[in-house]
């Protein structure tokens, strides 16, 4: 029987939409929380009902935890789903949800805690005999910046411990700039993440950043659910993702995924998370980065090449099921690539372009799926963050999808803002992406320098 009946989705854009598809596929109610610049957003009309929560700024609306929680209350939710950004990660409104008698659909406040301090993630990774970056533990002043450089060498990373979305990282690549780099990182932290705190990693150079999907439940079971390479990035930052990642064999794979597993069994986990690696193409050894614990903006790629439903699995997982998906061998069908459509300008440095969409045209068929809120005449508000759509496709094997993700990508038609779409279609049809032989540098030191916006028309469609 579910005790679940009712889920408060306390997000917005995409990840409301598919939080609830998901929940009606199961049978579950959707209460959607707005703010008043969402009103009319597809969330709001796909949900069973919408209240509205707060004025646009996040801060007052979906970053507002007692409006929130009122919100799911008065509206006779019995859980809540987070999504991810906003409150996903955060341990206090996971704990708030809980006290006021809510599920909260994701791993326990203690375990977000555990692994939000990443300092204190990395120690467990040690501790579950999981391989780690050389690096530092809290890096307090400069001095201890040049002692632990005299330890690892150059180049270096300062990151900030309370750490996420790619900021306040910093490349150190001599002695001389070491100085500079920590305040700048240290004021960026402050400013980013209300903390300050930064320590130190080894820069691994040419490196793919690789991550396994785990699903834990509340009957201890641990499984997982293969890796995505999400080596294409800009600025720290996903653009594109794929499963399976072309430089995994099964034995590194078997490797990496039991070191996921066993990170996971020893937090006790429970619900959907991410352990993210940095992998060194050279040596082919991989390196623990952090845990995300909640779903994360790439999963559907892992979904088509093992036919699951990720997000249901999460509210089954939180009614006390047993994790029903990933239970056998794993077994990964094709390959699935994902790219993040943003309202931004490429060529203008990828400055936001929010506003009306005129035309609003979607692909659709076989091994093509567009996880999106938007639909003609919807106004893309200026206050969240730019990702529109993600078209996400899945082809009998890495040509197959590559060729797929282009024609989707051709087929996208959107007028009225600007967006990514064109720049998609730039980086895969690139020698060094069609090889698979990208590293998390690669676009912005070698793709970006020669990338030559198309015609204006196809720029702005
Ligand atoms: P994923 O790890 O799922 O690929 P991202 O790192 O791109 O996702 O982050 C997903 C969303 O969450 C983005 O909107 C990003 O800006 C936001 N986000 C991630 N971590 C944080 C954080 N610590 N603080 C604020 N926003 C964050
Ligand atoms: P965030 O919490 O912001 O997602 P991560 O630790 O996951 O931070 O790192 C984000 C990205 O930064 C990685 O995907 C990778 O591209 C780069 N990165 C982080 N640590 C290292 C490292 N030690 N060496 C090389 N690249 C790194
Ligand atoms: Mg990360």
């Amino acid at each position: 029987m579910r005790h679940i009946r009712r889920v408060f989705v306390a997000n917005r854009g995409e990840i409301a939409v598919r939080i609830i598809h998901a929940c009606r596929k199961i049978g579950v109610e959707t209460v959607i929380g707005v703010s008043t610049a969402d009103r009319e957003s597809l969330g709001a009309r796909l949900a069973d009902r919408a209240v509205c929560i707060g004025p646009p700024a996040s801060v007052s609306s979906y970053l507002n935890k007692d409006a929130l929680v009122q919100a799911a209350l008065s509206t006779g939710c019995d859980a809540v789903h987070p999504g991810y950004g906003f409150l996903a990660e955060n341990s206090a409104f996971a704990r708030l949800c809980t006290d006021n008698g809510l599920r909260f659909i994701g791993p326990s406040a203690e375990a977000i805690e555990a692994m939000g301090d990443k300092i204190n993630a990395i120690a467990a990774a040690k501790k579950a005999g999981v391989p780690t970056v050389p690096g530092s533990d809290h890096v307090m002043r400069v001095a201890d910046a040049l002692a632990t450089a005299a330890r690892i060498g150059y180049p270096f990373l300062f990151k900030a411990r309370a750490g996420g979305g790619g900021r306040g990282m910093r490349i150190v690549r001599a002695e001389n700039e070491v100085e500079e780099a920590f305040n700048g990182a240290t004021m960026e932290a402050r400013a980013a993440f209300g903390n300050d705190a930064l320590y130190i990693e080894k820069y691994v150079e040419s490196a793919r950043h690789i991550e396994i999907q785990v699903l834990g439940d509340q009957h201890g079971n641990v499984v997982h659910l293969g890796e995505r390479d999400c080596s294409v990035q800009r600025r720290h930052q996903k653009l594109i993702e794929e499963s399976p990642s072309p430089a995994v064999t099964p034995q590194i794979r078997d490797a990496m995924s039991s070191a996921a597993v066993r990170l996971a069994q020893d937090q006790s986990y429970v619900g959907a998370g991410t352990v993210e690696f940095i992998f060194d193409s050279a040596t082919r050894e991989f390196y623990f980065l952090e845990m995300n614990t909640r779903v994360q903006v790439e999963h559907p790629v892992t979904e088509m090449v093992t036919g699951t439903d990720i997000v249901a699995e999460q509210v089954r997982i939180a009614d006390g099921d047993e994790v029903a998906i990933g239970r056998g061998p794993l077994r990964l069908d094709g390959h699935a690539i994902e790219c993040r459509i943003n309202a931004e300008m490429p060529e203008a440095g990828f400055r936001p372009s929010p506003g009306r969409i005129d035309e609003w045209d979607a692909p659709v068929g076989e091994g093509v799926r567009v996880d999106t809120h938007c639909f003609p005449g919807y106004f893309v508000p200026p206050f969240y963050d730019s990702m529109i759509a993600k078209v996400i496709v899945h082809g009998r094997d890495r040509p197959d999808a590559v060729r797929r993700m282009d024609q989707a990508l051709s087929r996208l038609r959107i007028s009225g803002i600007a967006t990514t779409a064109a720049f998609h279609r730039a980086v895969i049809a690139h020698p060094d992406f069609q090889q698979g032989r990208v590293t998390t540098d690669w676009l912005e030191r070698r793709f970006m320098p020669g990338y030559a916006p198309p015609q204006r028309s196809e720029a702005a469609a």
